[in-house]
């Protein structure tokens, strides 16, 4: 039992160790007395039961080490299964199941918008490049998202290459900006591409009040998304059904 200040450190036995001292001085000093004999029984017994007990709260030290050892990793590994079951393998970023149920927690107490994005043409770079490219693209796009989403936002990949952004207290024209920033983040990088194509995405924002939830939200922000495909991809659009009520946001 290791001790904080520089001093000696005490011996648990000391009491007992300075009694079997006295007693071994009090017999050799003795004359050989009746009940002498019994007396010198008693200190090797004494000084059995002392080393035995040395012993057992050695290993009674060590076992406590190993617990606490075991304990910290057993905790590490919980705290890494969590992680795996909530996170998205390739990107880190939350996977749907776990994206789901955040937005839905939030939206039972604060209203939310949702910005919902899809790389646009993305088979065609697999297609054309390799499915490892098409990770490294997929990659890239997340470095995007985290350089530009604000600290407050929620990221999470709802599909291959198809990503939800949930943003508290943002009204609908705030989270426009944000996806257009997005939008313009993802469009000037590097993705070093062997063609030197560049790669956009498409966006579909929706908010909604307190009370909302995932799907609906969604629903709309991919109603969203499907237009801004259609009308020609790399672009943002707002969905309709929530545009009035994001406006009474502050
Ligand atoms: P659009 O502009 O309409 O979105 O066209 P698109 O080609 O992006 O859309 P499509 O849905 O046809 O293609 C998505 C492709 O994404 C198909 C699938 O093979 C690929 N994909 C899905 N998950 C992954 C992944 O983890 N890695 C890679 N490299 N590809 C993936
Ligand atoms: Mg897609
Ligand atoms: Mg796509």
């Amino acid at each position: 039992m290791a001790c904080a200040d520089a001093g000696p450190v005490p011996d648990l036995f000391d009491a007992e160790n300075q009694a079997l001292q006295a007693a071994k001085s009090a017999h050799a000093a003795a004359a050989p007395a009746p009940g002498g004999e019994a007396l010198a029984d008693l200190i090797v017994a004494y000084e059995r039961l002392l080393r035995e007990t040395r012993r057992l709260v050695r290993r009674s030290d060590k076992a406590e080490l190993e617990m606490n050892q075991l304990n910290t990793r057993l905790q590490d590994l919980a705290a890494e299964l969590e992680h795996r079951a909530n996170h998205d393998p390739l990107t880190g970023v939350l996977n749907r199941a776990a994206i789901i149920d955040r937005v839905n927690r939030m939206f039972a107490h604060q209203d939310l918008a949702l910005i919902v994005l899809d790389i646009d043409h993305f088979k065609r770079i697999n297609d054309s490049f390799g499915h490892p490219m098409g990770d490294r693209v997929i990659l890239g796009v997340v470095a995007c998202l985290q350089a530009v989403v604000p600290a407050s936002a929620h990221v999470g990949r709802v599909g291959g290459e198809e990503f939800t952004v949930a943003l508290p207290r943002h009204s609908g024209a705030e989270s426009e900006q944000v996806a257009q920033a997005l939008r313009r983040a993802i469009e000037n990088h590097a993705f070093n591409l062997p063609d030197g194509s560049r790669v956009t995405a498409s966006f579909g924002v929706c908010w909604a009040g307190a009370g909302g939830d995932f799907d609906s939200a969604y629903g709309l922000a991919d109603e969203a998304l499907f237009i801004a495909k259609r009308a020609g991809r790399n672009q943002v659009r707002q969905a309709a059904a929530c545009l009035h009520a994001a406006e009474h946001v502050v």
